[in-house]
């Protein structure tokens, strides 16, 4: 179901908070809301870098002050080099991932990942899960785990 709708303010069309068509007027309201164009962009990118195991590409969609994680969690991220050194991390312990499907939405882009674990002992570890990253001003500012693809689409349907 599509239910796209014109900003009366601006112009700019807009459906379930991301912009679709901009409006491209000096006094646009919407400048806020990720573009359609964007984050397609930002999908491919992340499913190229995924692929490639390219760490270094991966990171320049980052924030400088990324987070990943919760606050108590042992793992966690704050930043683009915690990030970038968990990933270096995971790689080099043999942790494999690739992108099998992406969505769009208001919070940015949903990545089904499929995860390729080394020891036969971790194999019985879920083989899927769903990384939501959180757009803002064009970097991704949060990676949100889900285990779950309700959760992860119901996350990424709403800008916060
Ligand atoms: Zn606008
Ligand atoms: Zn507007």
């Amino acid at each position: 179901m599509r239910v796209s709708t014109t900003c009366a303010d601006c112009g700019c069309l807009v459906d379930r908070g991301v912009r679709m068509v901009r409006c491209g007027t000096e006094g646009c309201c919407c400048e806020e809301l990720p573009t359609k164009e964007l984050l397609d962009e930002l999908a491919r990118h992340i499913t190229a870098a995924f692929a490639a195991r390219d760490v270094g590409s991966f990171a320049e969609l980052l924030a400088p002050d990324v987070r990943w994680g919760d606050d108590d969690a042992p793992n966690r991220c704050r930043s683009r080099a915690d990030v970038i050194a968990t990933f270096q991390r995971l790689l080099a312990d043999g942790v494999g991932g690739e992108v099998t499907s992406t969505r769009t939405g208001a919070a940015g882009v949903l990545c089904r990942l499929r995860v390729h674990w080394p020891e036969p002992d971790l194999r019985e570890r879920r083989g899927h899960l769903f990384h939501l990253y959180r757009v803002r001003s064009e970097q991704i500012v949060e990676i949100v785990p889900y285990g779950e693809r309700t959760e992860a689409e119901a996350a990424l349907a709403k800008w916060s």
